[in-house]
């Protein structure tokens, strides 16, 4: 479904991903773990045509999406709920909702919001109240349900659970597993490496920017490697 091709992306002389090669197919969660600064974020955001490749190219559903421009990548089925949250804090939830919905008919925004409320209940009970009010938490939902909105086919992940407390943390991770379910195909980028793994079928390890492993999830877990790096021995 979605192919990446020896693709780089540079900050000035900076190199932040170092020619990485890398497949999500159909249905599947892919997690990308790595410790900070590794480049994760860059590889995400470079999926999404910003900042651009600076060599390689991105394959989507079998569209070379290399060059065109985010407006135009989200159009074709992918959404991104980004690192930080990057929510409206003065819109409500229902108008942060329906950002996300923006190239959509009233009707299928109206159907758009009532889904999200139905996987996230707490967000149906704080439609009216301004996002920048709510904990982080809720926050992070609101950001998930206003990347559903656009009716992605792939689901790009941020780091979804930076910050929040065990119980919320539990909570984002049974939702992932959920969209997936509604066939929505996810790349994942944790640092919360046991459980991104623990969800995914397959997963892959970025460090300085270069790929240095990739397997099953269940494969991941268990590499010795992979345990003293990020799973705490
Ligand atoms: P984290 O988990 O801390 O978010 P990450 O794995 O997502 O890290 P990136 O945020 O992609 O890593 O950063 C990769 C490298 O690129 C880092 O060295 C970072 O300092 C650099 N970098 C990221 N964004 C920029 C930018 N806008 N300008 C210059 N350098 C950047």
């Amino acid at each position: 479904m979605l192919q990446l091709a020896h693709i780089s992306t540079h900050y000035g002389s900076i190199c932040a991903v170092n020619q990485v090669s890398l497949h999500v197919n159909q249905g599947e969660i892919v997690s990308l773990i790595g410790s900070n600064g590794a480049g994760k974020t860059s590889l995400l955001m470079t999926v999404c045509g910003n900042p651009r490749a600076t060599s390689g190219s991105i394959h989507f559903e079998g569209e070379d999406i290399t060059n065109l421009s985010t407006h135009h990548i989200m159009q074709r089925g992918i959404a991104i709920s980004p690192e930080g949250r990057r929510i409206f804090p003065d819109l409500t939830v229902v108008e942060n909702l329906q950002m996300g919905g923006f190239f959509l008919n009233k009707p299928a925004i109206e159907a758009g919001i009532e889904h999200v409320f139905h996987l996230f209940p707490r967000l149906k009970e704080r439609a009216h109240q301004r996002a920048g009010t709510m904990s982080g938490g809720e926050q992070q939902m609101l950001a998930i349900g206003r990347a559903l909105m656009s009716k992605p086919r792939l689901l790009l992940m941020d780091e979804p659970t930076l910050g929040l407390a065990p119980l919320i943390i539990a909570q984002i991770f049974e939702i992932i597993q959920t969209i997936r379910s509604e066939g929505v195909t996810v790349f994942l980028v944790e640092q919360n490496a046991n459980r991104a793994l623990q969800i995914a079928d397959r997963g892959y390890v970025l460090e300085t920017g270069k790929l240095v492993l990739e397997d099953t999830g269940a494969n991941l877990l268990k590499n010795d490697a992979v345990r003293k790096a990020y799973l705490g021995g």
